[in-house]
């Protein structure tokens, strides 16, 4: 970002007007990413709704100044390095309910732990989020990667979001008109791309009445496997996507990968698409490891596997 002192102390001084001291600088992401890596963001805001959420996103804009959505911060690596411009910490967390008489319909702000709105659900004799009962991060994150498991997924429950779009405002948007596909959005595309992103600030999600005692075996049954196939320890979930007809975990593992280690970080013995460390690895350890994981199963299988997770932030090699 190429401004001037006094013009960046300006956009400070405005960011605090309006937010007091929960706009920071020099903020260190490593404790706001599940992979525990992560240098410092130039400006952290936390927002607490999807007013501020909104209001934020707008201000940087209006200033020409990048900014990050910030959720559970369990699909990103978050560069060593850090990352220029604002981060915004989405803690906008109000969950409402409504029936129509056959369904539920949920509305969750965008910054909603996931796992704990789909355990609120089961609690309440609402079925259809179970599969996302382990699955950390927010509602946001969730729109934006179609996050899945256990042959759920967000395209299944989202009825509709409304998303703020740079320029143009907040508006309504249909699941069809984000093009849903394994782990993949019309959002996700606008990852890795210069342009200001479009913000998700709520979600209305589909819920239908089922005894609790139900839907609490089968989320138990998703926790229990899940505890077999995967293991503890900080990561970001699976690194990289399954590709067409194979498992990414399979062919990290057949390509002999699997207990491989750069520095602090390791390819998982239980889950080779899992790379673990003990919370004290960097963010270059991962990207070393994820290059010699991508590398070899190239070499070996032909196959050009596409990451899952987002690099955010200064790298070396640039982006
Ligand atoms: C142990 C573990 C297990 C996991 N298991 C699964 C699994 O079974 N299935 C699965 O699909 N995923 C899984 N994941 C990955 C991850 O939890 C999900 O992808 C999750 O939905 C990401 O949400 P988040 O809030 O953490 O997103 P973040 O990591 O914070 O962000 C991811 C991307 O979404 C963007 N974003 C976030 N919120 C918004 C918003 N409000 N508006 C616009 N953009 C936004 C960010 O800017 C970023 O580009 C797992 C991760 C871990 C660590």
């Amino acid at each position: 970002m190429n401004l001037t002192t006094s013009v960046l102390d300006a956009i400070h001084e405005r960011f605090r007007e309006i937010f007091g001291d929960r706009f920071q600088s020099q903020v260190d992401l490593n404790r706001y990413t599940s992979a525990r890596v992560g240098g410092p963001a130039e400006m952290f805001l936390i927002v607490n709704n999807a007013g501020e959420l909104q209001a934020a996103a707008e201000l940087a804009y209006a200033q020409s100044i990048p900014y990050f959505i910030l959720g559970g911060g369990s699909n990103i690596l978050v560069s060593d390095r850090g990352v220029r411009g604002l981060v915004i910490f989405n803690r906008a967390r109000e969950v409402k309910f409504r029936s129509n008489g056959i369904n539920v319909i949920c509305t969750a702000e965008s910054g909603a732990n996931l796992s704990s709105l789909a355990r609120q659900c089961i609690a309440k004799g609402l079925g259809g989020l179970e599969w996302a009962v382990n699955i950390p991060g927010t509602v946001g994150g969730a729109v934006v990667g179609n996050s899945g498991a256990h042959g759920g997924d967000m395209k299944g429950n989202l009825l509709a979001a409304t998303i703020w779009e740079p320029g143009r405002g907040a508006r309504i948007y249909t699941p069809e008109e984000l093009r849903y596909a394994y782990r993949d959005s019309t959002l996700k595309q606008e990852q890795g791309t210069v342009r200001p992103r479009r913000v998700v600030l709520s979600a209305e999600l589909q819920l239908t009445p089922e005894p609790v005692d139900v839907l609490n075996a089968r989320a138990n049954a998703f926790t229990s496997h899940r505890k077999q196939t995967q293991p503890g320890g900080a990561s970001v979930g699976s690194m990289f996507k399954n590709p067409p007809h194979y498992y990414a975990g399979y062919l990290i593992e057949a390509a002999g990968l699997k207990g491989t280690r750069v520095g602090q970080v390791e390819i998982s013995n239980k889950h080779a698409n899992f790379f673990v460390s003990d919370g004290s690895a960097s963010a270059e350890d991962i990207r070393a490891l994820i290059a010699e994981a991508w590398n070899a199963v190239r070499e070996q299988f032909g196959v050009e596997m596409e990451l899952e997770v987002e690099l955010v932030g200064e790298w070396e090699f640039g982006n």
